[in-house]
């Protein structure tokens, strides 16, 4: 048995307090409390105080690790909400993580649908097991690759293989601002977040050696996203494993917003209708931009925008992180659902947010429970408002 990790500190400052509980959607779907923040403390306090480790050693004492517990520490969406709620201030979202890592060190996870993604991104390089080859096959014709760009566009897995309008949305607007582009072709390997949310981080480094090494070749000075896992991964844990890119990493919602208040990209027609924003996590909670997006949609004529009740740093999170839709995709849709509803409730006809993984899952919750909100990205929404006034819109 791997020694526990260092986490004696977070361990100790739980004070058991429960603040968690409520806030934890992957909780509210499986009501046991073993599945809650305080619960897994609770277990891993209990495991410690076992003794995994020296003193196991010592006393030649075998513990193993119950696969109920390793089921409960991947129900979890990775979605911080327990983290801005504690009290004790633990950085509970690394704390998951650490636990995942050693979990997979001991040979006790990651779970089936993890170990399918990794051996996938190690063979295609990228979680769904699509030919390296196609991976820039989304750019669109109507727009230039420049030979020497200034900005990498990078799509993400799902932009490139799953939800390829929102990669080319977000392109098309660029170049609408005359943003000189290129992505990384069939170098743009996985950003490797599924890896790491799930307890594999030695397989990333692959992954973040190419990108890097093909990013800074190619002489960009940014590189932005429109993908709020890729924007997360790139822009904070290249650095703490591997090494950070070359570039200024921007989100598209950020990149967007300087170049409207740069005067280079009009926003032309209106968007009329009354609009939500839903905060992906790996954007919000967890980078800690808020008012990018929430900038632009109110520079947008025609827009009535209303909060939902739970935003910003409370957000609901839309159930798909961590690789939890992967596993458990019934209780990620069922999730995603119960964002829906939170949009429904302020009356808004658009639900506008800015990772196609969100729009992914929060349009599957919608389809069932038979919901009319239009669920967007923010690239979608400025494809139609920064459209040539005599363009049809889309
Ligand atoms: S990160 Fe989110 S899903 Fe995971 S334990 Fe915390 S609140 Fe629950
Ligand atoms: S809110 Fe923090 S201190 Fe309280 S039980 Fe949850 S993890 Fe422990």
């Amino acid at each position: 048995m791997v020694r526990l990790p260092r986490v004696q500190k977070e361990i100790t400052a739980c004070l058991q307090c429960g603040y968690c509980i409520d806030v934890c959607e992957a909780h509210n779907q499986t009501p046991w409390e073993s599945v809650t923040p305080r619960g897994k403390i609770y277990y891993i306090t209990q495991l410690d105080k076992a003794g995994i480790g020296l003193e196991d050693k010592i006393l030649k004492r075998e513990v193993t690790l119950s696969p109920e517990f390793v089921d409960a520490m991947y129900k979890c969406t990775g979605c911080g909400n327990c983290e801005v709620v504690c009290h004790a201030k633990i950085h509970l979202v690394d704390f998951w993580e650490k636990m995942r890592d050693w979990i997979v060190a001991n040979g006790a996870g990651p779970l089936s649908a993890h170990k399918g993604m990794a051996e996938k991104v190690a063979k295609f390089h990228n979680p769904y097991g699509e030919p390296p080859s196609k991976r820039d096959a989304w750019w669109p014709e109507d727009v230039e690759r420049a030979a020497v760009p200034d900005t990498i566009f990078f799509a993400g897995c799902t932009g490139s293989y799953r939800m390829q309008h929102i990669a080319q949305a977000g392109v098309r607007v660029l170049a609408r601002a005359g943003v000189k582009m290129n992505c990384l072709g069939d170098k743009e390997w996985c950003c490797s977040s599924p890896l790491l949310r799930t307890g594999n981080p030695n397989e990333s480094l692959g992954c973040a050696e190419t990108v890097v090494e093909k990013a800074d070749g190619m002489g960009a000075k940014d590189m932005v996203m429109t993908c709020s896992g890729c924007y997360k991964t790139v822009s904070s844990d290249f650095g703490r494993f591997y090494a950070k890119v070359g570039q200024n990493v921007y989100h598209f919602s950020q990149y967007v917003e300087k170049l409207i208040n740069e005067k280079k990209l009009p926003l032309n027609n209106e968007f009329n209708a009354k609009v939500t924003y839903h905060d992906p996590c790996h954007l919000g909670r967890h980078s800690g931009v808020y008012d990018a997006p929430r900038n632009v949609i109110q520079k947008i004529k025609g827009i009535e925008f209303v909060e939902m009740t739970r935003s910003r740093e409370n957000s609901r999170c839309c159930g798909a992180g961590g690789g939890y839709k992967s596993q458990f995709n019934d209780f990620a849709t069922r999730i995603a659902a119960e964002r829906v509803r939170d949009a429904e409730e302020t009356g808004a006809e658009v639900l506008i947010t800015c990772c196609p993984f969100c729009v992914l899952n929060l349009t599957a919750g919608a389809k069932m429970i038979g919901s009319k909100m239009k669920i967007m990205d923010l690239s979608q929404v400025l494809l139609q408002v920064t459209a040539p006034k005599e363009e049809k819109k889309e």
